[in-house]
């Protein structure tokens, strides 16, 4: 089992540097390479994806990625900016499949920003597309209006489309993710309005035919959006669209109210996956030793679920970390009165000793 890691910028390096530490605790023979990737790549080569980290990405079955970016690179040509790895990423590995679970942890429920009754126990799985969609249709791009409003002004325009492998695929992604968990998906669209997502939820609605064990509801997103905070429970497993699902999973997360401990997965038609967490570089926190490092940790417990076949090892890391929650231990971003607050190090270190069934302290 070989996998990339790419620790990236900011506080990327710290946390991932914890998560490969209660890999190493779980004793499994993993082969581990390191590259540079975002702006640590581009300062060292010149390229926020360098050939050598992409062919290390390529060969590996999994990536492990901490983030990248920082605000020193803002004036950058956009090819050149950090962000542009995980594109590049995406695009060459062929990610089309991102699982962002929001599961709210019993110790964090006074976290969130919502009453503990709404969401104590929440455990929502959103998948989104993630290579089709406005964010890539073409064409795209500036010019004179020739109709509309206002003929002859300047306007921007973007292409929104997706065919029909795409949504198929996605769709049946979902519904096998349905089984493993209460069978019950909800596609969310904006069919009234959009002939892409009339289109979307046509495929979806065939798609399902193969799949009569598990319950489909339909969705438009303002009123999913809406639901997600009026009632998220009733959610189980949410497929979507590049857009919507960039937005919606945002949503969920912060439902939780604690952006570090939320990991995500990437994967294409063949398992191989990249694995974040799913905030960013947090420059206003790096090199101090106080992030977060349970996004990362929860995502190679991913890692070792999707891409690697090994669900016993992945479930080892996830009892530690409610273990590790349960002794009341916290980094900063999710720490209350009452709790003990830790860094990133011994956050990482009361992981690997739950891990190794020694004793917790805190
Ligand atoms: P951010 O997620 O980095 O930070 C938002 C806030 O959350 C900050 O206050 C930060 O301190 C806090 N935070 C984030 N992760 C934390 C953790 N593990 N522990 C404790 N606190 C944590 O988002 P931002 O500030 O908007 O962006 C910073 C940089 O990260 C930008 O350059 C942005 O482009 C990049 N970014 C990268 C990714 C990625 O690599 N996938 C994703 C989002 C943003």
């Amino acid at each position: 089992m070989k996998i990339a890691v790419l620790p990236g910028d900011g506080i990327g390096t710290e946390i991932v540097a914890e998560a490969i530490r209660v890999l190493d605790a779980l004793d499994l023979s993993f082969e581990m390479e390191t590259a540079l990737v975002g702006g640590a790549a581009y300062e060292a080569h010149g390229h926020p994806l360098p050939e050598a980290t992409l062919k290390l990405a390529k060969e590996a079955d999994a990536v492990l990625f901490g983030a990248v970016g920082d605000w020193k690179y803002d004036k950058l040509d956009r090819p050149l900016r950090p962000e542009q790895a995980i594109l590049g990423l995406r695009k060459n590995l062929g990610l089309f499949a991102n699982f962002r679970p929001a599961i709210c942890y019993e110790q964090l429920v006074g976290a969130s920003s919502l009453k503990p009754e709404l969401i104590a126990g929440l455990d929502i799985l959103i998948i989104r597309e993630l290579t089709g969609d406005i964010y890539f249709g073409q064409p795209r791009g500036r010019r004179t209006a020739v109709d509309g409003h206002f003929p002859g002004a300047d306007e921007a325009f973007d292409t929104m489309r997706y065919s029909r492998p795409e949504v198929e695929r996605i769709a049946r992604v979902a519904f096998e993710a349905a089984r493993k968990r209460s069978k019950r998906v909800t596609s969310v669209d904006k069919a009234n309005v959009l002939e892409t997502f009339q289109f979307w939820k046509d495929i979806v609605t065939e798609v399902h035919k193969d799949y009569p064990d598990i319950e489909l509801d339909h969705m438009y997103v303002d009123n999913a959006a809406m639901q997600l905070v009026k009632a998220p429970k009733k959610f189980d497993v949410i497929v979507t669209g590049n857009m919507f699902g960039d937005i919606l999973s945002d949503e969920a997360a912060m439902l939780t109210g604690s952006i570090g401990m939320l990991p995500s997965a990437s994967l294409n038609s063949s398992n191989q996956g990249l694995y974040e967490p799913s905030h960013g570089s947090a420059p206003d926190i790096a090199g101090k030793g106080v992030a977060n490092p349970l996004a990362t940790i929860l995502s190679a417990a991913m890692m070792l679920r999707f891409s690697l076949n090994q669900a016993e090892a992945a479930d080892r890391i996830e009892s530690a970390v409610k273990h590790v929650l349960a002794s009341g231990l916290r980094t900063g971003d999710i720490w209350s009165e009452g709790t003990k607050r830790v860094g990133t190090r011994e956050m990482g270190d009361a992981v690997v000793a739950a891990i190794t069934k020694k004793t917790i302290t805190g």
